[in-house]
C-alpha cells in the first residue's frame, strides 16, 4: 500500500483518478518494477499530478524513474464547453489550459521531485522516438480514437517481457464511458498476443507482457 501521506496528496490534487484505482495502480506498478527490476517506468497524461503521486511512490519503492509524459494543455474533454472543463487551470495570460505549475507542485508537495521526471510534449511524438525498455507503462492520456490509437502504437512495444502495460478509462460497455482506451489500446494489446490481463480495478486494467 502507497504511503498513507502521499495518498492523501494524492486525493487532494485535481484529476481523474478514483482511490481505489490508485491504488491498483500503485500495486500494479510494484509488481512490475520487482519482476523487471531497475527498468524505468512511464505515465501518459499526468495532468495535474494526482495519478503520478501513485505511480512515482511505486518508482521511488523500486529505485527508478517515473517518466510523466504530457503536453499540459489538456485533452479534447478538458476544453472549454466540454464535461470535463476546469477554469481553474486555465493561464490567464494565455486563455489555455496549462497544466504544468500544478503538476510541479504537486511533486514538490509530494516530495517526489528526484523520482518523478516531466516530459513535456507530445506523447505520440515522444513514444516513437523513446529509446528505453520500461517495467511500467500506463496509458491515460487523450481518448480520442487517434490519439489513443497513436499512444498505444508509439509505447506498447517499450515495455519489456514480464513487464506492464496499465491502461485507465475502459469500458467495454458504451453507456458508461467513451470506447476509445477499449478499442484502441486494450484490444489492440490484447489482440497482438504479447500481453495478458492480470487485474481489472474499476476502469484500470493491468495487462503484463507475454511475449
Ligand atoms: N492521469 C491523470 C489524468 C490525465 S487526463 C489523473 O489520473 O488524474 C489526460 C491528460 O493527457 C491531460 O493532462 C492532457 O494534457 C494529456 N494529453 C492528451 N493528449 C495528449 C497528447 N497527445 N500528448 C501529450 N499529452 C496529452
Ligand atoms: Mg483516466
Amino acid at each position: 500500500m502507497i504511503d498513507p501521506t502521499l495518498r492523501e496528496i494524492a486525493l487532494a490534487t485535481k484529476g481523474f483518478m478514483p482511490p481505489e484505482e490508485g491504488d491498483a495502480l500503485f500495486e500494479a506498478a510494484v509488481r512490475a518494477g520487482k519482476s523487471v527490476p531497475s527498468l524505468n517506468m512511464v505515465e501518459v497524461g499526468s495532468y495535474c499530478g494526482r495519478s503520478t503521486v501513485w505511480v512515482g511512490a511505486a518508482a521511488r519503492a523500486c529505485g527508478v524513474t517515473l517518466y510523466a509524459v504530457d503536453h499540459h494543455g489538456g485533452s479534447e474533454e478538458n476544453q472549454r464547453g466540454w464535461e470535463w472543463f476546469d477554469d481553474t487551470v486555465v493561464d490567464p495570460a494565455t486563455g489555455r489550459i496549462n497544466t504544468l505549475p500544478f503538476f510541479t507542485e504537486t511533486m514538490t508537495r509530494s516530495g517526489l521531485t528526484d523520482t518523478v521526471r516531466a516530459v513535456v510534449g507530445d506523447s505520440a511524438v515522444l513514444g516513437a522516438t523513446w529509446a528505453e525498455s520500461l517495467s511500467f507503462l500506463f496509458i491515460d492520456g487523450g481518448h480520442g480514437r487517434e490519439i489513443a490509437r497513436a499512444d498505444f502504437l508509439a509505447w506498447h512495444e517499450h515495455v519489456a517481457l514480464d513487464g506492464v502495460l496499465a491502461i485507465h478509462d475502459v469500458f467495454t460497455d458504451p453507456s458508461a464511458g467513451g470506447q476509445a482506451p477499449y478499442e484502441e489500446i486494450y484490444l489492440p494489446a490484447i489482440s497482438s498476443g504479447k500481453f495478458r490481463e492480470v487485474s481489472a480495478t474499476g476502469s484500470l486494467r493491468v495487462l503484463v507482457r507475454v511475449r
